[in-house]
């Protein structure tokens, strides 16, 4: 039997056409060659093993270490029709036993098992006596011992290829850097294989960082104006932020809930699940939330604490959007930060060339917040792609940002860290600067010094400001022993000399906190002669009852973006409907109807309204 691998594009999965590399890839696997596929997430790497696991004979096994994803994963495939299964330490032995039955019946297209499930001598015989499509190596990048996911039981996967020579193997994975992509070839034994790589710009992310003053307010402000009801994340460093910041949205009629490690499994299940299967939760998390989330709706990942590298900021900023729908990484970002995270590295247990690098990767970070120019294109040439033009999608690309000449408030403000001593921390320096009568400057005598009151041109959100951008770029340091108190570093002095400029961004500061009231920003992409709310919000209404009645996520019946066309072009038969995109065979049987009949019934109401006025 022979299958076009468009014709099943669109039969099963109801797309038009393949994204970026696919369809290489996919060809590539259905003539039965090894390949190594770096995209990054939400590029869609699924279809790459899915597809040829579809047109090819036997079944594919997909190896993946995130047993939570399995079932989502098992579930969208088969309310596309897909038969697809999984073997995990989730499943009762009576459900063993009948996912085996079916494998060695080859009443299977897809099965996904947890590495260490596969290496057992049970399952292995069970694929011995089967016909193999091929084998997905998910998430390879876990066979790095360097990087930060490391699973030993993928080191093992090097046995399969031993072991079934014939049945082509593809490793995917979305991280990006060459070393840990030299180790995936070498311990995957994949040297001849070819490396499919795809750009890492996401387009869709709308990158922004904007100086922190009151940041739960802003956050709040930022969920009013742009993601009122949207899923989404929310990170901080510490379990006591998580868990404030969660109350805190949760009082101000927000859906948040928290997730760390300090929570009971259950509770982190239960948020999780909550997280998957509703609209529009907020999840208030440390790092211990991410991997392991394939939610493609994700509408924003909110930092108000600031990550500790570049590489874990893409990663987790990676998470919105999967399903190329606009998306905002939207961090807030001050001066406790940086002393913050300075202070747990050079606290840490690690050596000290390690602690060398991580401060380095904190500069990197600090940089990219106090950048002027396009975010995007200083994101990917850290990781070593070139932009050829700014993005037009990042905060300093929509409103540009302007630079100031601040030797002059640079040099003023080192001179009163000098002159007081080195022992005071921002706030003290800035009343000093700007002349402030206070107790304590007279108690210190600091009132008659040469550089009170030398600073009274600029506000004290500027004067923040300039403190912030001199600590980033290492012209000032804080001491953390000495409660944040700020010293001048060796690279103070040539600018107190007078012998180097320092220009840096202009802050806008940001309008009255108080969020605005309820209103929802216009989406660019809709067309407002033919957008209906009231006919999105009916046929959401139908997927989460549709969805809930089944107990999946609603995402696994259709994305946002194949109701969005429902409403653009309201399909009134059958066969219009299996035009949208998302709609393949399956789902049209089985969900057609139901929307259709959403369709027609708003359609009505909407004419008699029309009649009536
Ligand atoms: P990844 O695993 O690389 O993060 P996924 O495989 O989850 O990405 O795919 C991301 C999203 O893109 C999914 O919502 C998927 O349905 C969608 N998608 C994948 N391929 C196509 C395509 N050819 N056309 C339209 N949408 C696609
Ligand atoms: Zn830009």
């Amino acid at each position: 039997m022979t299958h076009d691998i468009h014709e099943v594009l669109q039969r099963v999965f109801g797309y038009p056409a393949f994204l970026g590399q696919q369809e290489a890839v996919i060809e590539h696997t259905v003539s039965g060659g090894d390949s190594l596929v770096l995209m990054p997430t939400g590029g869609g790497k699924s279809l790459c093993y899915q597809i040829p696991a579809i047109v090819r004979d036997g079944v594919g096994v997909v190896v993946s270490p995130l047993i939570a994803l399995m079932r989502d994963q098992v579930e969208g495939l088969r309310q596309t029709g897909v038969r697809a299964a999984c073997l995990n330490s989730t499943l009762s032995y009576q459900e063993v036993l009948e996912v085996e039955a079916a494998v060695a019946n080859g009443r299977l297209d897809l099965l996904y098992v947890a590495p260490e499930r596969l290496l057992g001598e049970r399952t292995l015989d069970l694929l011995a006596r089967t016909r193999l499509a091929l084998f997905a190596i998910d998430e390879a990048h876990c066979v790095s011992q360097w990087g930060h996911d490391f699973r030993p039981e993928y080191l093992q996967l090097s046995a399969l290829h031993d072991r079934f020579p014939e049945v082509p193997r593809i490793a995917l994975t979305a991280t990006a850097d060459e070393p840990t992509r030299r180790e995936i070839v070498r311990r995957l034994g994949l040297g001849r294989a070819p490396m499919f790589v795809s750009g890492f710009d996401r387009p869709n992310i709308r990158y922004a960082v904007v100086p922190k003053n009151r940041a739960r307010q802003q956050l709040l402000r930022f969920l009013e104006d742009r993601h009122r009801g949207h899923a989404g994340i929310v990170y901080c460093l510490s379990r006591r932020r998580v868990d404030d910041t969660a109350e805190w949205l949760r009082g101000q009629g927000v859906d948040a809930l928290p997730y760390h490690a300090g929570l009971s499994g259950g509770t982190r299940q239960r948020h999780q699940d909550r997280f998957q299967r509703d609209d529009g939760v907020v999840i208030v998390a440390t790092i211990a939330f991410g991997m392991g989330i394939d939610k493609p709706d994700v509408r924003f990942v909110a930092h108000l604490d600031l990550p500790k590298s570049i590489e874990a900021y893409y990663q987790e900023t990676g998470r919105a959007g999967r399903d190329g729908e606009p998306a905002d990484a939207w961090m807030v970002y001050g001066l406790q930060e940086v002393v913050t995270l300075r202070h747990m590295v050079e606290n840490s247990e690690a050596g000290d060339a390690r602690k060398r690098v991580e401060l380095r990767k904190l500069d990197a970070m600090l940089g990219y917040c106090e950048l002027a120019a396009c975010r995007r294109r200083t994101l990917l040439a850290y990781f070593a792609e070139d932009a050829p033009e700014d993005c037009g999608n990042c905060d300093n690309c929509l409103t540009p940002v302007t630079t100031w000449d601040a030797t002059e408030a640079a040099r003023k403000a080192m001179s009163c860290v000098y002159r007081t001593g080195q022992r005071f921390g921002a706030a003290y320096l800035i009343d000093v600067l700007r002349g402030r009568d206070t107790e304590r400057i007279r108690r210190f005598g600091h009132d008659r010094l040469p550089t009170y009151g030398v600073g009274d041109d600029l506000g004290p959100y500027e004067w923040r400001s300039v403190f912030r951008q001199l600590v980033a770029r290492g012209l000032l340091n804080v001491d953390v022993e000495g409660y944040g108190s700020i010293r001048l570093t060796g690279d103070s002095w040539p600018v107190l000399r007078g012998d180097v400029e320092v220009l840096m961004r202009r802050d806008v500061r940001p309008a009255a906190t108080r969020p605005r009231p309820r209103r929802k920003e216009p989406d660019p992409r809709l067309d407002p002669a033919t957008w209906d709310e009231a006919l999105w919000e009916a046929l959401r209404k139908r997927r989460t009852e549709l969805a809930a009645a089944q107990g999946v996520p609603p995402y696994v019946i259709f994305h946002d973006s194949t109701l969005r066309e429902m409403v653009a072009r309201r399909p009134g038969t059958p066969d219009d409907f299996s035009q949208l995109t998302g709609v393949g065979d399956t789902k049209l049987r089985r969900y057609g109807p139901d929307f259709l009949a959403v369709i027609a019934t708003r359609g009505e109401a909407s004419s008699d309204q029309g009649h009536a006025d």
